[in-house]
């Protein structure tokens, strides 16, 4: 057995089985004609896929949520999924139905069929207590018709939902090699990261970035954390620095971040960065770099240019850099330039470099230098839920699927 708590792809016979293998390929698309702007989640399951060569696979994902306009069926992802295996793919326009289940019976050695989103069970949009998820009707109508259950799909570890984790307590259930891939570069991390080791958090939510640099600053695990997009503003804040009037009224909801923040800023000021500058737009929506404590009265939407070389040294000489979250709105003309300069630095720095989220990710990819950073994560929250030092319920769940498996051998 593997030196992990949970049971991996080495550990079980997979040949001409019955396997349910939940990945996470919930992929940016085109909001009207569902095209796939980004494979990245798709061929990251490559491997897994290529070890169950002679198995049954039905694989299931989900795609977006209720609500959103790229809620949509699989259609799209299996013919992506096609190109990246050797195996027939195939797929179907039901989940847990009498159709589903029918077709899932079928399922040859050497094929795969591809459920429909997961999610349009209402059960799967539910996070459950494990004894609640073994009860829904989806992994009672499931489980009976699979031998193993294989999870890969770590960017969905930090759900407890009905095919993360009711599936792996129903079923005999190993990690995929994408699982296990990402939860050795990111839990290595925690453990003895190479110094000087550095943090670059950004992007909109605050509520899950403070946890992580609470985390590792406690736990002494950073050197330092650069700070950019809505959480260097709370910060700003929380350090009774002045901001715009604009950043104000956002920050009005923020109060319990904010309190947060400040704790930490008192005992770690030696450690955490805020930017010396930020960029607005001006009237005409032209970028104006002003230093911190002298703001227009708009949104600030980008670290300055003078905080873009401060970074950037500081990434350069770094042993590990981690990034998760763009440093501003990188959307906008202009304002993608803190963003792209740091990830550049990243780039560029002989360290170990880890990013995660979707938006820096998918910035890294397009601009052709995701291939240069040591660690790409399919993964944003469970990333953060990881670095925060929340234990995963899928990978829980995988580890009491070990030791069920290692008692009845016992018995
Ligand atoms: P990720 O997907 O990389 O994990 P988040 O989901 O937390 O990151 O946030 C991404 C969003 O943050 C982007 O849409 C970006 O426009 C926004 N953002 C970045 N900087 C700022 C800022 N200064 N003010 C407002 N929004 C920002
Ligand atoms: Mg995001």
């Amino acid at each position: 057995m593997s030196s992990h708590k949970f049971l991996t792809l080495d550990d079980v016979e997979t040949s001409n089985k019955r396997i349910f293998l939940r990945v996470d390929i919930n992929v940016p698309l085109d909001p009207s004609t569902h095209q796939i702007l980004d494979d990245t989640r798709i061929r990251a399951v490559s491997e897994t896929l290529a070890r169950l060569e002679d198995a049954r696979v039905v694989l299931g994902s989900h795609q977006s949520r209720p609500g959103k306009d790229d809620f949509t069926n699989m259609q799209p992802h299996s013919e992506a999924l096609a190109e990246c295996c050797n195996q027939q793919v195939m797929f179907v326009d039901d989940v847990i139905g009498p159709h589903a289940r029918q077709r899932i019976a079928k399922v040859e050695p050497g094929q795969v069929l591809v459920l429909d989103n997961l999610r349009f069970c209402a059960e799967e949009n539910i996070d459950d207590k494990p004894e609640k998820l073994l009860k829904t009707h989806f992994v009672k109508q499931l489980s009976p018709l699979f031998d193993l259950n294989i999870n890969d799909a770590f960017a969905t570890a930090h759900r407890s939902q009905p095919s993360i984790v009711g599936l792996t307590d129903a079923l005999p259930s190993a990690a995929g090699r994408l699982m296990e891939k990402e939860l050795k570069a990111v839990s290595g991390l925690l453990v003895e990261p190479r110094r000087p080791c550095v943090y670059v958090l950004g992007g909109a939510k605050v509520e899950d970035k403070i946890p992580v640099i609470e985390h590792i600053l406690t736990r002494d695990k950073a050197d330092k954390i650069l700070l950019g997009g809505v959480p260097a503003k709370v910060f700003l804040k929380a350090m009774d620095r002045k901001i715009s009037a604009d950043d104000e009224k956002d920050m009005a909801g923020l109060q319990t971040q904010i309190k947060n923040a400040k704790s930490l800023w008192m005992k770690y000021k030696d450690k955490i960065e805020v930017p010396v500058d930020l960029a607005y737009a001006d009237t005409r929506g032209k970028r104006t770099d002003r230093a911190i404590d002298v703001p227009l009265k708009e949104s600030a939407l980008d670290i300055g240019a003078k905080t873009v070389e401060i970074y950037s040294k500081v990434v350069e000489g770094a042993a590990t850099t981690v990034a998760n979250g763009p440093l501003g709105v990188f959307e906008r003309d202009g304002f993608d330039l803190g963003t792209k300069q740091v990830l550049e630095a990243m780039a560029r720095s002989n360290g170990y470099t880890v990013i995660g989220g979707g938006h820096l990710v998918g910035l890294a990819s397009i601009l052709g230098i995701d291939e240069r950073f040591k660690h790409v994560s399919t993964a944003g929250g469970a990333m953060l839920s990881l670095l925060s030092g929340q234990s995963l319920p899928g990978v829980d769940a995988l580890v009491r699927a070990a030791e069920r498996m290692r008692n009845q051998k016992n018995n």
